[in-house]
């Protein structure tokens, strides 16, 4: 089997409403989308999402997606770990142009073996729960959110807070006041906590059953002394700068758990890596997600399915689309399950690629 045709095309799609993080605010899902085409007839898809927070834009993966498809053209295109290595000769960075075609090599190697990915990567279950994220706001619009998504069935919510600890305190109390003890709540502060706001979040946290708490600050020494002392468990997002990071960070203890995210580290193959060596640590993941769309959560949602150090998924953006670029991920009260079809199992909308 050979590479044939590679073709990418990026389109913004608007979110239903925007949605703001302790770091800024997201109204659109940038989406680079690829389609890598063979001589057998197998089709694959990805999507990457290049914004400032991989260090890329439009440009930059444009240009690169050229050069990688000079590179790459005639290839067997499930020699993944080739063509990886590959694309990495091209580029040390850009994450989010790497993963669009990454996720479209696995997608062609699923479809060529028939089956979906998740069983070819190792099958360790078949659904999961996923986090809907309720995005910093005043406390009656997140207690507002907190109770749509709950009677929607979701029972696990990530709370985002700001640096105001005792704002976060309050919007965390009164959603647990209000939904009860069976909901499951994770926070994240994205980084914008001062340490000794941190050191006292934490504490009132453990007796609101605050399940973890995801980078409370952003420095490397407060994320250590945090891990040391908190009484709820510590999560990395943005601390982890890559996966050759993330073992010297894994060897300070500077957290209980990883939040893994593709479009951050440019796919399910560095991802697999990262996760194994976590494990190593005995550091269980959570595959997270930026503002992305159905063809990239599959891919993050297989690899959650396969691997038994992923313990939690926050997959939730696709539901805040306009509108999706493909059909085949199944939710249903917060369960996310992929379909029976190979590959991601997706019926991707051709129209995307149509040239405008
Ligand atoms: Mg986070």
């Amino acid at each position: 089997m050979k590479i044939e045709e590679i073709e990418f095309v990026y389109k913004k799609i608007p979110l239903e409403r925007s949605f703001a993080t302790a770091t800024g605010g997201v109204s659109n899902s940038s989406s680079f989308f690829v389609r890598i085409s063979t001589d057998e007839g197998i089709v694959g898809y990805g999507c990457g999402y290049p914004t400032s927070g991989t260090g890329e834009d439009v440009k930059s993966a444009t240009y690169f997606s050229n050069l990688f498809k000079q590179d790459i053209f005639g290839m067997n295109p499930i020699r993944i770990e080739s063509i990886n290595s590959v694309m990495d000769s091209i580029t040390y960075g850009n994450p989010a142009v790497k993963f669009a075609f990454n996720t479209a090599l696995w997608d062609i190697f699923g479809k060529a073996h028939d089956s979906p990915l998740y069983m070819l990567l190792g099958y360790n279950r078949p659904k999961i729960p996923t986090s809907i994220t309720i995005g910093l706001n005043d406390r009656d619009t997140m207690l507002k959110e907190a109770r749509y998504w709950h009677k929607k069935g979701f029972s696990h919510l990530k709370v985002k807070l700001g640096a105001d600890a005792d704002a976060g305190l309050d919007v965390l109390s009164s959603i647990r006041a209000e939904l009860g003890p069976d909901v499951n709540i994770r926070a994240d502060a994205n980084g914008s906590l001062a340490l000794n706001d941190a050191r006292r979040l934490v504490g009132v946290a453990k007796d609101l059953d605050i399940e973890f708490l995801e980078q409370p600050v952003s420095d490397e020494g407060g994320m250590v002394e945090l891990t040391e002392t908190s009484p709820i468990r510590i999560m990395a997002d943005e601390l982890i700068g890559d996966k050759y990071h993330l073992p010297r960070l894994l060897g300070k203890r500077a957290f209980h758990l990883a939040n893994i995210k593709l479009n951050r580290f440019g796919g399910i193959t560095n991802a697999l890596r990262m996760i194994d060596c976590c494990e190593l640590f005995e550091v269980p993941c959570m595959l997270g997600c930026m503002s992305e769309n159905a063809i990239s959560i599959s891919a993050s949602l297989h690899l959650a399915l396969a691997h038994t150090n992923v313990k939690y998924v926050d997959l939730d953006t696709f539901l805040f689309l306009k509108h999706q670029p493909a059909k085949g991920l199944n939710i249903k009260k917060g369960i996310m399950r992929p379909s029976s079809s190979p590959g991601l199992g997706l019926e991707v909308d051709e129209r995307i690629f149509k040239k405008a």
